[in-house]
């Protein structure tokens, strides 16, 4: 049975943490407000995200598909956490649904993937999932997470089925692999983002910076 005490104290932690971001958004435009990446609170600099080297390629092919379809591509990254270390292993994309480039939406086959991944974890511990998509270069402020992103974080966090599993945010803008991490009360960006090359270094990508894709920088990042 699920504590109600406990999901009612988490929506209202949920709340308080969504009414911090106001002070946190530089655009007013609804569920559209831009959250300052510069205002997010930075998690201790010990954690880390690596991600393996073939979630890296298929995260470059969502940036490639990003910027010729203009458009927003959701997808979701499975792993595990050990210590301070996230280790995102696995990778599902929904490329169906790229036409709306403001909002990337979840469809039915992730939600559900998420759902599996949740009830599967319910008998270990150490898992993790990252609620991702990616942002094309429209207008001035797509290297940051929108209102409604954090929104999504908060929802994520909320769900009775993932009680055992951290959840994560990841936004691929510009060339960035941006990370955050929330804990229900509030959203923390992650500074170490890292993969593993062809040749098994660990070798570290843009996040949180300027538009380094136009350079073509993030696409050659790893090799
Ligand atoms: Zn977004």
């Amino acid at each position: 049975m699920v504590d109600q005490t406990s999901v009612l104290n988490e929506a209202a932690a949920g709340l308080q943490g969504l009414a911090q971001m106001q002070s946190r958004i530089i655009l007013h435009a609804g569920e559209n407000s831009v959250v300052d990446n510069t205002q997010l609170p930075h998690l201790d600099s010990d954690r880390k995200v690596i991600l393996t080297n073939n979630v890296y390629e298929t995260l470059k092919i969502i940036i490639d598909g990003t910027n010729v379809r203009g458009a927003e591509v959701p997808f979701l990254l499975f792993g595990d956490y050990n210590n301070s270390v996230f280790v995102f292993d696995s990778v599902y994309a929904d490329v169906s649904d790229g036409d709306n480039p403001d909002e990337a939406n979840f469809s039915r086959d992730l939600q559900q993937k998420v759902f599996d991944f949740g009830l599967g974890a319910k008998k270990q511990e150490n898992k993790v999932v990252a609620h991702g998509h990616s942002h094309p270069q429209h207008g001035k402020y797509y290297l940051n997470f929108s209102l409604s992103d954090m929104r999504g974080y908060f929802g994520m966090r909320r769900k009775t089925w993932l009680q055992n599993v951290m959840v994560c945010g990841c936004l691929l803008t510009g060339g960035n692999f941006n990370f955050v991490f929330c804990d229900g009360k509030d959203v923390y960006r992650i500074d170490n983002v890292y993969t593993q090359n062809e040749n098994g270094q660990i070798v570290r990508l843009p996040s949180f910076g300027p538009d380094v894709a136009t350079l073509g920088y993030g696409r050659n990042m790893g090799r």
